[in-house]
């Protein structure tokens, strides 16, 4: 009940969560989280498996209409699941990957050394440019060249442009290598045709499901086309060619994962549902208004984008020219009921605890019904708490506001009949 209370009367900017419908909440809380299924629809480990098998095809074939693929694997606990097995079945332990450095925007599972992806292979990070705050591609051609890596990830967690995946896919053709999009953020946008597609560019693409796209916490990989496996694995008996479909569910389970989370796989499903329907379209549509709309004012106040706005629902502030640390910031509108985070900004002086920048995006407060009015609102409660860091009348008077407008746009109205 307290984090019901506390998700109801905060606005909710951290650009990586959402809220998902009452229909998706409930399937997730449901009592599949009761069933044991390793193994794949018709072709289970367990018995009394009909009903999930049910609700995984659902998910299955709802993906690949939504997002015009081959093929989808929905049992990912996670997005870390997901590149976790697609980077183990298209590179071997000690090989070079490349990624976008996690102080440029890129994530953990891209090669960081504290992630699994950083200690099992060999990771030559890109970088975005300093003036344009977008990836520098005169870098990714170079390091592409001179390290020939076996793949190259494409994507980030806090990169507000377009995801450029016909210039990853020339630099990573050129170069051999195999190419994995990472659309955790966009997915949403990806759905409804507002981001670019990565299915014709890109060897495997994968995602959460719990970000723009508006399910349950989880993960999935995709295959824009299914094609046979390029490195000669056969299948034990009949010595046929498998397909890359095949290693990739075999590399989520048995390879990295045990039972799926069948609860979550039904609530995929719900959610997939409603992603394909028409007002889904102009849900996200309003996510990337809103951001733009936020963005366009924040610049009339001073504040520096990174890569100056944003075409997607994240906005990247780099706080530096108001002497205020990311940390100091997101503290402060914390307490005053504004929920966002401290992130690095691309050549970063802070280090990651303090960071130079916050975070923030569209997708949560955009479920809850708000528009461009409310983010013209919300950017001057923000700007107030930054140009007044250390007062707490206005902390305590932006967080009256804060609550007052959340009360015009209420939340899971279900929970409190
Ligand atoms: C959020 C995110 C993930 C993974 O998320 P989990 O927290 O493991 O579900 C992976 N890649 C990117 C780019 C992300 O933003």
């Amino acid at each position: 009940m307290r984090e019901i209370s506390r998700e109801s009367n905060t606005l909710e900017l951290i650009a990586s969560e959402n809220f998902v419908s009452y229909p998706v909440l409930e399937m997730a809380g449901g009592v599949m989280t009761n069933k044991y299924a390793e193994g794949y629809p018709g072709a289970r480990y367990y018995g009394g498996c009909e009903h999930v098998d049910e609700a995984e095809n659902l998910a299955r074939e709802r993906a690949k209409k939504l997002f015009n693929c081959e093929y989808a694997n929905v049992q990912p606990h996670s997005g870390s699941q997901a590149n976790m097995a697609a980077l183990m079945t298209f590179v071997n332990v000690g090989d070079t990957i490349m990624g976008l450095d996690l102080a440029h925007g890129g994530h953990l599972t891209h090669g960081s050394p504290v992630n699994f992806s950083g200690k099992l292979y060999n990771v030559v990070s890109y970088h975005v440019s300093k003036d344009t705050g977008r990836v520098n591609f005169d870098e990714v051609q170079k390091l592409a060249k001179e390290h020939k890596p076996k793949l190259i990830i494409c994507g980030g967690s806090a990169y507000p442009r377009f995801i450029e995946f016909e210039q990853f896919h020339e630099i990573a053709s050129e170069n051999g290598a195999y190419l994995m999009a990472d659309i955790a953020h966009p997915a949403g946008l990806v759905a409804t045709g507002i981001h670019p597609s990565p299915m014709s560019y890109c060897d495997v693409i994968t995602t959460t499901t719990h970000k723009t796209l508006r399910g349950p916490r989880g993960g999935m990989i995709m295959l824009g086309k299914d094609v046979e496996n390029p490195w000669n694995i056969k299948a034990p008996k009949s010595g046929r060619i498998k397909m890359v479909s095949e290693l990739l569910n075999s590399m989520v389970m048995p390879g990295i994962q045990g039972g799926p989370l069948m609860h979550i796989i039904a609530a995929k499903a719900v959610a997939f549902g409603e992603a394909l329907k028409p007002e889904f379209n102009s849900y996200a549509q309003q996510i990337v208004n809103n951001a733009k709309a936020m963005a366009n004012k924040l610049l009339t106040r001073d504040y520096k984008l990174v890569s100056g706005g944003t075409d997607t629902h994240v906005i990247l502030i780099d706080l530096t020219n108001k002497g205020v640390s990311g940390k100091a910031a997101e503290n402060a509108l914390e307490r005053a009921g504004i929920t966002v985070n401290k992130n690095m900004v691309p050549f970063d002086q802070r280090s990651p605890f303090i960071t130079s920048g916050i975070r923030v995006g569209t997708p949560a407060i955009t479920t809850r019904g708000m528009a461009e009015n409310e983010m013209n609102q919300i950017v001057d409660k923000i700007d107030q708490v930054i140009s007044d860091i250390d007062n707490d009348i206005t902390i305590n008077r932006v967080k009256m506001e804060v609550k007052s407008l959340c009360e015009s746009f209420p939340l899971y109205r279900e929970l409190h009949d």
